[in-house]
């Protein structure tokens, strides 16, 4: 078994983290480096470690990191300003923590494309 991901120690309390949702499935927590105003990370509870993690039996997931995204981004008063969703894949993805998780970042004018 590998080590769980620092994502899975903050969920189960190990370490400290700034939770602003939970739920059956996911949960999100603020980045602790932000890059933006609003910086946050809806991270799947079950530890999946990429996007080549899901399948059809996995949708459920994907959708509801999506939802929930929408959903925090409202309560974060940034749905009209806008915002990006990133999800990191893999070495040329740049992806650090290698656990499922889709960035919500907004508050400030994003540009370009890394
Ligand atoms: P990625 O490059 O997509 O894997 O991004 C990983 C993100 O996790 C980075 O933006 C980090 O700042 C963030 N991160 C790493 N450790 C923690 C932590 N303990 N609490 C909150 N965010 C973290």
């Amino acid at each position: 078994m590998s080590e769980p991901s620092v994502f899975t120690r903050i969920l189960n309390g190990e370490i400290p983290g700034e939770f602003v949702y939970k739920d059956d499935l996911v949960f999100a927590i603020r980045d602790i480096n932000p890059i933006a105003p609003t910086h946050i990370l809806i991270i799947p509870r079950e530890p999946l470690v990429s996007v080549n993690d899901l399948d059809e039996a996995k949708e459920h997931i994907a959708g509801r990191m999506l939802v929930v995204a929408a959903k925090l981004a409202k309560e974060m008063g940034i749905d009209s300003s806008g915002y990006r969703l990133v999800i990191n894949t893999g070495p040329d993805g740049g992806q650090e923590v290698m656990h499922l998780h889709m960035h919500l970042l907004g508050g400030r004018k994003m540009r370009g494309l890394g």
